[in-house]
């Protein structure tokens, strides 16, 4: 019977204690702002064009080759809108191979990359988790508005930075997979 009691009053005390989880996927927790989900491409209001101009780094030193891209002339250049020689054409991020590295935000040099808050990642097919750059910019700019995102480098590394930068690559050459086919991200 006093073990009874013991037992109901345990229950009574969970009853109105406030809860500290949620039912999840009905209702989420807050994102915490330095909370890294997985990459995404900024945008540039300024010259309302991408800030990756495809150079591949984040591509070559990606340590699970996820990602593809390719560059173009940046038709802006030539109409003297725009700094950048060269634009990103396309970009592809296999989600379901990123290990959420944050690398290839490290060897960026022009802010192109961010690791955002896009955190979910659920799909029936095995190649349903590619996002194009379509995709990677929608991800970038929403992540840019919730995040009140600042251009950091707009000079580009600074030494300190670039010290970052090359210990990143260093971890980066010690952890890339070897592959014969690098581009192939499938
Ligand atoms: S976070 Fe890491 S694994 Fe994911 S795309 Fe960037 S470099 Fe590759
Ligand atoms: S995200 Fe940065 S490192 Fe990657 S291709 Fe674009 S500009 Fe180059």
């Amino acid at each position: 019977m006093l073990e009874s009691i013991k037992g109901l009053v345990v229950t009574l005390k969970a009853m109105t204690q406030s809860k500290i989880t949620v039912e999840y996927p009905k209702q989420h927790l807050p994102i915490q702002p330095r909370f890294m989900g997985f990459p995404a491409l900024t945008w540039d209001e300024a010259r309302d064009e991408p800030f990756c101009t495809g150079c591949m780094v984040c591509v070559r030193y990606c340590p699970t080759q996820c990602m593809s891209a390719t560059m173009a002339d940046n038709p802006k250049f030539a109409d003297g809108e725009s700094h950048r020689r060269k634009i990103i054409d396309q970009f592809e991020i296999n989600l379901g191979r990123c290990i959420l590295c944050g690398i290839c935000v490290d060897v960026c040099n022009f802010d192109a990359i961010e690791m955002s808050f896009e955190h979910e990642l659920g799909a029936r097919g095995r190649n349903d988790n590619r996002v194009d750059l379509a995709q990677l910019l929608e991800m970038g700019t929403q992540y840019q508005a919730q995040s009140g995102w600042e251009q950091s480098k707009p000079n580009g590394l600074s030494p300190n930075e670039k010290s970052i930068r090359d210990a990143a690559i260093k971890t980066a050459d010690s952890t890339r997979i070897e592959s014969s086919e690098p581009q192939d991200v499938r």
